[in-house]
């Protein structure tokens, strides 16, 4: 017999929904995470007087209690429901150009459109129709993913799901500063408005609009440790600042883990939460399939982060800071700012979150928490010598600084506390390749209709769970483990 049903390789959103389901089903399971605590990207840290959120921004999936979504029925059935503490956000976020625009989209949809008419006149109609189209997009992108034979699919999917993001904006809009608005979440997606599919932009801009933006009391800290804590009580085994080194096997079948103390566990079934390039490497010599050996070698290490952590000595509204999420971009160049992304040149667009504005708990009274991150790949960041990482490091937090005073002119002087993350930072708590946080560059050719890597692992007893098996994000990874789980649970009946 087997020491364990299930292994689970991480501890971030996905190992945890996949461990905890596994557990609950009544599977013997073990959750095995190289960090000291749980979440991954889903964790925070203290520093002096302040608690600082490492990733959520803005939870998708969790509705409004009168009208739910997805992830309050997985809250429940994972048994958390009544652990968490939600903070509505009312905007979705503002957006701002100096010298060009300033604007704030509240989150919903009426006031989306009169605040876009009301900062570019004349738009209205073209306004109603683009938002239309995100709900039709959306409508039956979700009902393709579910299954709907695609003749019974209306065709404005097929005719603008996988269009660039940048076409279908420049078919509606002429204004190219109503475009770079209702554009801006392509930074939350990673990629640029030439290579983001508008289908990924629709969900994202209707999961806001129609469900909101949500935070968590005691932030995405908080959500990890509730869910560990079920997993816990239904009677899992957690091994902390534990790596698994290796993932056993036995003619072709994953058979189990061997940790770094060298100690082997066996297990009818391993999950992996981890990058799927260190996933397969754990598979060792002539444990990789050709086919994924070819498939891997197509796809593109994602983008990663410079993140400033700041606790500030004054409150949102004395420093400026009126919705929890802004973005302040130098121009309406996106392509210019995607491309920024792979050098050192000054941080072209940032996203600010005033986590007080909505308080989520992590400041004093009179204080504010705040975050400032720019997308950044990790090759250039991996070639600085060490000698120069620290000066390159405060040099380049500088920029994200010197754009951030275009909406909070005083705050270099309220700074109490600052930390820096850079790409090597999530790298060395991720163990994820260029410390990429959403997985792969989640391009057009990452799309579900494409590939799903969490369905073909090509090694049976492997299950990949998470950012890089599937879309990245909060509500994306959190669904993917619980419904890993599902799909094995049902295997495992099925044999
Ligand atoms: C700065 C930042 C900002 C972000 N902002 C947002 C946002 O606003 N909205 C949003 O939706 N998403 C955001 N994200 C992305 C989101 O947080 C991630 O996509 C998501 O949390 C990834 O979850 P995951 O399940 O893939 O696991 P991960 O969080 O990637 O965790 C994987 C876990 O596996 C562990 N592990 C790896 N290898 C091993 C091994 N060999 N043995 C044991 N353990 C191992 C790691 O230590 C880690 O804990 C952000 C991320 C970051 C870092």
């Amino acid at each position: 017999m087997s020491d364990f049903d299930a292994v689970v390789i991480g501890a971030g959103n996905a190992g945890l929904t996949a461990a905890t389901s596994l557990q609950l089903a009544g599977l013997r399971t073990l959750l095995v995470e190289r960090h000291n605590l749980p979440g991954g990207c889903a964790t925070s840290f203290r520093r002096g007087r302040f608690e600082f959120e490492v990733a959520l921004h803005q939870l998708s999936g969790v509705g409004a209690e009168g009208q739910p979504f997805t992830l309050r029925g997985l809250f429940d059935r994972l048994g958390v429901s009544d652990k968490l503490e939600f903070v509505e956000e009312p905007d979705l976020y503002r957006a701002v150009v100096p010298g060009r625009f300033d604007v704030t989209l509240p989150a919903d949809w009426q006031g989306t459109s009169d605040a876009l008419e009301a900062a570019f006149p004349g738009n209205r109609e073209r306004i109603e129709r683009f938002l239309q189209l995100v709900k039709d997009v959306t409508f039956w992108q979700i009902a393709a993913r579910r299954g709907m034979p695609p003749e019974q699919v209306d065709p404005v999917l097929f005719r603008y799901g996988l269009r660039p993001v940048k076409d279908v904006l420049d078919e509606y809009f002429d204004d190219p500063g109503l475009k770079s608005v209702i554009g801006t979440y392509w930074t939350y997606l990673g990629q640029p408005p030439t290579r983001l599919a508008f289908q990924d932009l629709a969900l994202t801009l209707y999961a806001y609009l129609e469900f909101k933006p949500w935070h968590l009391m005691g932030g995405s800290q908080a959500l990890s440790t509730a869910i560990l804590d079920s997993f816990l009580a239904a009677g899992g085994q957690v091994r902390f600042n534990t790596s698994v080194e290796a993932i056993l096997t036995e003619h072709g079948r994953a058979t189990g883990v061997r940790l770094d103390d060298g100690q082997e566990v066996t297990a009818g079934d391993v999950v992996s939460n981890a990058s799927l390039p260190l996933t397969y490497a754990m598979l060792g010599e002539g444990g990789v399939p050709p086919a994924v050996r070819d498939d891997l070698a197509t796809r593109r290490i994602g983008v990663s982060g410079v993140v400033l952590h700041m606790g500030l000595a004054a409150t949102p509204a004395e420093l400026g800071f009126t919705t929890s999420t802004t973005f302040v971009h130098a121009d309406e160049d996106d392509e210019r700012t995607y491309a920024a992304a792979r050098t050192l040149e000054p941080a072209r667009g940032i996203c600010v979150t005033s986590y007080d504005v909505a308080p989520i708990g992590f400041a004093p009274s009179g204080a504010t928490h705040i975050s400032l991150m720019t997308l950044q790949y990790g090759d250039h960041w991996a070639k600085i010598p060490p000698a120069d990482y620290a000066r390159v490091k405060f040099a380049y937090a500088q920029t994200l600084l010197d754009r951030v005073e275009a909406v909070a002119p005083g705050i270099r002087d309220a700074i109490e506390e600052v930390d820096v993350a850079t790409p090597l930072t999530m790298a060395r708590y991720l163990g994820h390749p260029g410390g990429a946080i959403y997985g792969y560059d989640q391009d057009r050719t990452e799309g579900w209709l494409f590939r799903n890597s969490e369905r073909e692992s090509h090694v049976p007893g492997l299950h990949l769970a998470g950012s890089w098996a599937g879309m990245g994000g909060f509500q994306p990874t959190l669904e993917a483990g619980a419904r890993v789980a599902r799909r094995l649970l049902r295997a495992r009946a099925a044999a």
